[in-house]
């Protein structure tokens, strides 16, 4: 089987590539970049022959997945879209990309011809959340919840990136959606609404400056960030654990039209993370903030159920002790 990977040389992209190719899948994945893509394939001579990487255009424009693109695949995991927060135009560099991804991969997908059996789409608890409601005490997010969040709002101008990046990654997994139900391609659809996701990096990261957006943020807390940064959410998944979920949604047949928050049980902090770094790495002492009151378990004021997810698809989330020594071992010894 030949699964096509979008966004295939970025943070979680990578891991789900990785995933595929111990498991035995043959992978083709997607980039803008045929550099990374080099990059990639260099560092994994053993699957030399079940990974290769096509190219394509910038999702702004619709129609960039061709025929020679799908050739051959039984499977998509669509990973790629937009996000970062240093933008000029949030509606054209963040929200138009996104959905115009999504509808060009569905629709090459749904092509007479196509193989494709099945989509697993990375949405995100962007999607689910409503940050400008305080929940009732003891509330928990599950994957019935959408953030209530309008386009108008989301593409305004004077909306925030951070709430354009919401808005972008709700409608292009509601784009997903409404082309299952009104298309009925010969695949069905999975999507995941993971929260913060960190850990460490299977893409190339030729330097600290590059990092991914949700890493830099646990990476700027090592590198001494005073004050700390409030976390928008209190909620995340390792970036390993997640390309599992990935993994399982592709597999398990009774995943087929459904909605999975994919989450750790366990709440985080910056605080929680700076606490971590400075217990297990002698150099932190000195480099992460004292301004903050350590020795705090993080507390939420929601619960996220990321419980069904690791039910149903058989998956289980590492500590966030973990996921932080391991990411910051890496940055500390290959990246810097
Ligand atoms: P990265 O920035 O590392 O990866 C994003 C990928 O998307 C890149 O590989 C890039 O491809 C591709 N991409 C971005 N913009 C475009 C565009 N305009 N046209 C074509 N391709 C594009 O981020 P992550 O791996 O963290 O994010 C992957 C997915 O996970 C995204 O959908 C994101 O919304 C979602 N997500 C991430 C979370 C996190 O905390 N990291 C949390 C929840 C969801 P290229 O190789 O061409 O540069």
């Amino acid at each position: 089987s030949r699964v096509l990977v979008t966004g295939s040389t970025g943070f979680i992209g990578a891991h789900v590539v990785d995933n595929l190719l111990a498991r035995g899948y043959s992978v083709r994945g997607s980039t803008r970049s045929a550099k990374k893509g080099e990059q990639m394939k260099a560092a994994r001579p053993q699957y030399a022959d079940k990974l290769e990487f096509v190219v394509i255009e910038d999702f702004t424009k619709i129609g960039v997945f061709d025929d020679s693109v799908m050739d051959g695949i039984d499977a998509v995991i669509h990973v790629a879209s937009p996000f970062f927060y240093d933008t000029t135009n949030n509606e054209q560099e963040l929200i138009i990309p996104a959905i115009n991804g999504v509808k060009s991969i569905l629709s090459a997908s749904a092509k007479p011809g196509s193989k494709v059996q099945r989509m697993v789409l990375t949405s995100s608890f962007a999607s689910v959340v409503d940050v400008n409601t305080t929940p009732p005490p003891g509330f928990t997010y599950t994957a019935a919840d959408w953030n209530p969040l309008t386009y108008e709002v989301a593409a305004d101008p004077k909306s925030t990136s951070v709430e354009a990046y919401r808005g972008s990654k709700k409608y292009a997994e509601l784009a997903a959606w409404d082309f299952v139900k009104n298309e009925k391609p010969q695949f069905d659809l999975v999507t995941l609404c993971p929260p913060m996701v960190f850990g460490p990096v299977a893409h190339p990261v030729p330097d600290i400056k590059s990092m991914n957006e949700s890493n830099s943020v646990l990476w700027s807390v090592a590198d001494g960030v005073d004050p700390l940064p409030g976390a928008r959410v209190p909620a995340w998944i390792d970036a390993r654990d997640l390309a599992e979920v990935h993994v399982q949604a592709l597999l398990k047949p009774e995943a087929g039209g459904k909605r999975f928050l994919a989450a750790s049980p366990e709440p985080f902090s910056y605080e929680y993370a700076a606490d971590i770094m400075k217990e297990k790495f002698d150099w932190a002492k000195d480099s992460v903030t004292s301004n903050y009151v350590a020795g705090q378990k993080p507390s939420a004021s929601y619960g996220v159920d990321g419980q069904t997810a690791a039910r149903e698809l058989g998956v289980t989330y590492r500590s966030f002790q973990d996921t932080v020594v391991d990411f910051v071992k890496q940055v500390k010894e290959t990246i810097l």
